[in-house]
């Protein structure tokens, strides 16, 4: 019998895989971008990797990336673990634009879902023209693209309505991965009804809402509880999936209540998913509605000097925080918002998966978006959750800070996503999430003991330590702990509008 060469092969691992439960040592063989063997039986291939100490699990999927196809957010992405960065929250139009400017040119999967913030853009504004083959959220930071802030504030007319409706639907129809409707940015420009049509949708195609909830407060009469009900509601009719997108950061110090109110909902089987970043401050614009002093200081219990400029890292003041909104509402700013206890009591829930949040960074010199794959890491400012949220996550478990099975974390971070997306309108989830015969080789290997986050407030673009190893479709993408500068092995992931 002919022994067979594999194209890779991974050995004497400790195999994790959380649909399985498979918690053993072997050794793993790939060929053609797919797990074609998981033995205790030697293999042999053309490329091979000592993993013992390591643990072999499914690569994380993010349902919740800012940079996905933007090479130095998928460098991060990479070197803390993740496969897949999806940008759901935000989203972008013109779908068809946005894959085909991508194509053959990422380390990591990719996908995005349609968002109501760029066609309410498209339609309010026809003079923007993208820069960024439609990721919006990049045209708003980096600039140039005649943006504008109508989106956040104008009301939906009759006929824009139907326009809004209709290009959603042509967005799904292009194979957009759900709807994003991060409607706590338009607090007074969408109303109700605009929400309701955003599920509906979701529900006559059997897509998924990925939600930045209208309200992000823990006081009456506007609670993130409420903003949650928002979408909960509509989804009891029309049906469709739900994401509630960094729930930390919506409903604070009602978290736990807010929690106890989905867990009942998925055990009715209605498909609501509760997400959580590993950071009690978020990143964002300044001319975010929620930081506004009505609701930051009353309704979130915070004050302006807990809001912190992202190029100078420098605590805002009043005067401050008012010439900004005024001058340059698009400024990136840090800004405190649940407690640690919340954030750990929420990733200690074993419903809730990790989503990252990760945001664009800033060149320190400039104050340029950083694109390059090669910026220097510590060029930049920026959130540490873009660099480090999946890493943190694993040492949390390990130093009992939360209080979830490594299994179960890691499930978090890929088989409960894929899990969810897979019956939310994105067929390719079958085969991701997964340390499995069959499944794409979407892998990352990391050492329990030693597997850490090093970005901090300070030093936002630290990549993480401890993953030696990243697989993207079959491809070494991470080895030896450094990122492999020359393949592009990544796949587009679609919504069902194309894939079926
Ligand atoms: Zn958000």
């Amino acid at each position: 019998m002919a022994v067979e060469i594999y194209d890779v092969v991974i050995k004497d691992g400790r195999i994790m895989d959380p649909e399985t439960a498979t918690d053993a040592r072997m050794n793993v063989g790939i060929r053609n971008g797919t797990i074609s063997a998981i033995t205790s039986e030697n293999v042999s291939g053309t490329e091979e990797i000592d993993a013992s100490g390591l643990v072999v699990c499914p690569g994380f999927i993010d349902m919740h990336h800012h940079n996905s196809g933007v090479p130095f957010g998928e460098k991060l992405a990479l070197r803390d673990g993740v496969t897949t960065p999806l940008e759901l929250e935000a989203g972008i139009t013109s779908v068809r634009d946005w894959y085909d400017a991508l194509k053959g040119k990422c380390r990591t999967n990719y996908g995005a879902s349609v968002g109501s913030i760029p066609v309410r853009e498209h339609i309010f504004n026809p003079a923007y023209t993208t820069r960024y083959a439609g990721d919006f959220l990049y045209d708003l930071m980096a600039g140039g693209a005649n943006t504008t802030m109508s989106w956040s504030t104008q009301k939906a007319s009759a006929s824009d309505l139907k326009m809004f409706e209709s290009k959603l639907r042509e967005g799904l129809d292009e194979g957009a991965i759900g709807i994003g409707h991060a409607v706590g940015y338009m607090v007074a420009g969408c109303t109700q009804q605009e929400s309701m049509i955003c599920q509906k949708l979701a529900g006559q195609n059997g897509h998924s809402v990925y939600l930045h909830g209208r309200f992000s407060s823990q006081m009456p009469p506007a609670s993130g509880i409420l903003g949650t009900l928002e979408m909960m509601g509509p989804q009891e009719v029309y049906g469709g999936g739900l994401v509630v997108q960094h729930i930390t950061a919506q409903t604070l110090n009602d978290t736990a209540a807010a929690l106890e109110l989905i867990n009942r909902a998925r055990a009715k089987g209605i498909n609501v998913l509760a997400e959580v970043y590993p950071y009690d401050f978020g990143g964002s614009i300044v001319g975010a509605d929620y930081l506004h002093p009505d609701n930051y200081g009353p309704n979130m219990g915070r004050d302006y000097k807990d809001i912190i400029e992202t190029a100078t890292m420098t605590p805002l003041t009043e005067e401050r925080y008012a010439e900004l909104v005024k001058t340059a509402p698009g400024t990136s700013i840090l800004f405190y918002n649940a407690t640690e206890e919340t954030v750990h009591m929420a990733l200690s829930d074993e419903q809730t998966v990790l989503g990252s949040d990760a945001f664009p960074y800033n060149l320190r010199t400039t104050g340029e978006v950083a694109l390059d794959w090669n910026t220097p890491f510590d060029a930049v400012n920026g959130h540490p959750r873009g660099a480090g949220s999946h890493a943190r996550l694993l040492r949390w478990v390990r130093e009992g800070t939360v209080s979830v099975s490594l299994m179960n974390a890691i499930g978090k971070m890929s088989y409960f996503i894929a899990d969810f997306l897979q019956e939310n309108g994105v067929p390719g989830m079958a085969q991701k999430g997964r340390i499995q015969i069959g499944m794409d080789a979407d892998i990352t290997l990391f050492d329990p003991d030693m597997v850490t986050d090093n970005a901090t407030m300070q030093d936002g673009g630290l990549p993480s330590t401890g993953i030696p190893y990243v697989l993207v479709n079959g491809t070494l993408v991470v080895r030896q702990g450094e990122t492999v500068d020359d393949v592009f092995p990544g796949q587009p992931v679609y919504g069902k509008g194309l894939a079926a």
